[in-house]
């Protein structure tokens, strides 16, 4: 059961960080308190055996909620404008849940190639184990899409804009497509967030989080979300709870915390990632800087027409460079760590693996770079950079 918060004003007369900021909390439940409980349980106590046959009070058992959980369900539900949200623990399980949830054998499904890597081994391992069948379509495919629809089509699953690569593709139309032959639509719109790109909004029934990145956004908890229509949202829940899988309080806490910044946070990576993509698309040694803002991006009109903004995750192509050589600009940086995940306040750079793409080929010009920009000062990062261009030209 939903409490909700204390909204005395339309919530849709709101900005989005006034929102945000109201999102999921009742003080007056909690003697006042500005945050809610972080409530360590497991299980809840019924007054009599009627009530606790009929269910009949807010909470029941600590893996269907807790207040904790609830709040941060509440606030994704009023960010992405959702009918109800499960919490797992890692953006992976808030991709495999729902794919679970929707899926059996004999079905079929279609994913977008340009997909997150650990997304493609779960169809190709799980799914095709549990009989079903998925195939790897082309972010750029636009109306081409409905060939691929069979009548065992049962989920499509979209990511815009495409991990490491940032192929942008139009939403609304693939959602359209995959409707109106009877399949459900999938988003990861991790790279986004709610800030920038609302998926239900564009048609799509369910939108996934790596809530480890942004609204985390200190490297410090791994969490995952979906966030589904009414249409959706029964079989999403009844399978998290088949599964048995929900996250602890803490984890719950330091997300719901997380969020309250997130927009300055978000403000903050967009304008220096800008700010170094501009400057890199300046460089001799880089082919392609691929991020989703800059006009010379091939998917920027796509990007342009259905996003409120960019976040602090892009790449570009180290000209003529192969693994050896890439790596002897990635260990030159001293402050841009080498690692995997992103959204924290920490820069990041990787040389990312685009081997397993089947139609959306990496890029031919060289090695692909991605760099998660941090809340460093934008010049020191620009300093690691030229580092790393001077030991990659010796
Ligand atoms: C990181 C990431 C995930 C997985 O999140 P984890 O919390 O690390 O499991 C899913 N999708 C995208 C696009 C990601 O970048």
């Amino acid at each position: 059961m939903k409490a909700h918060p204390d909204m005395t004003s339309d919530p849709s007369d709101l900005g989005p960080s006034t929102r945000l900021l109201r999102a999921g909390h009742a003080p007056a439940r909690f003697h006042g308190f500005v945050n809610p409980p972080v409530v360590h349980a497991s299980t809840v106590l019924f007054p009599d055996t009627e009530t606790m046959r009929r269910r009949g009070q807010p909470y029941t058992y600590a893996l269907r909620g807790t207040p904790t959980t609830e709040a941060l369900e509440l606030a994704l539900d009023e960010l992405e404008g959702s009918a109800g949200t499960i919490l797992v623990p890692s953006g992976l399980a808030a991709i495999s849940i729902p794919l679970l949830a929707f899926l059996g054998a004999g079905d079929h499904c279609l994913v977008v190639d340009s997909c997150y890597g650990p997304t493609r081994l779960f169809c190709d391992t799980m799914l095709r184990r549990l009989g079903v069948e998925t195939e790897y379509f082309d972010p750029g495919i636009g109306a081409g899409l409905s060939a691929l629809l069979r009548p065992n089509t049962r989920v499509v699953f979209l990511e815009a804009p495409g991990s490491n690569t940032f192929e942008m593709m139009d939403v609304a139309q693939a959602c359209e497509i995959a409707r109106s032959h009877g399949a459900v639509t999938m988003l990861d719109n991790t790279w986004a967030t709610p800030l920038l790109f609302r998926p239900l909004d564009h048609g799509v029934d369910m939108s996934i989080h790596a809530l480890t990145k942004y609204p985390g956004g200190h490297s410090d908890v791994m969490i995952g979300s979906v966030s589904a229509n009414a249409a959706t949202f029964k079989r999403l829940r009844d399978a998290q709870m088949q599964l048995g899988v929900n996250v602890s309080p803490d984890d719950a806490y330091l997300t719901f915390r997380g969020l309250k910044t997130m927009p300055v946070r978000l403000k903050a990576h967009e304008t220096s990632a800008l700010e170094l993509a501009h400057w890199l698309e300046t460089r001799p040694e880089v082919a392609r800087v691929l991020h989703p803002a800059l006009p010379s991006f091939e998917g920027h009109a796509l990007w342009k027409r259905q996003f409120k903004g960019s976040s602090g995750l892009f790449s570009f192509v180290l000209a003529g460079s192969d693994r050896r050589t890439a790596a002897r600009f990635l260990d030159a940086l001293r402050l841009f760590g080498l690692g995997f995940s992103w959204g924290g306040f920490e820069s990041l750079a990787l040389d990312a693996d685009l081997d397993d793409r089947q139609v959306a080929r990496a890029p031919a010009e060289g090695r692909v770079i991605r760099l998660q920009v941090g809340l460093e000062d934008v010049a020191d990062l620009r300093k690691d950079l030229e580092r790393g261009f001077a030991a990659f030209a010796d």
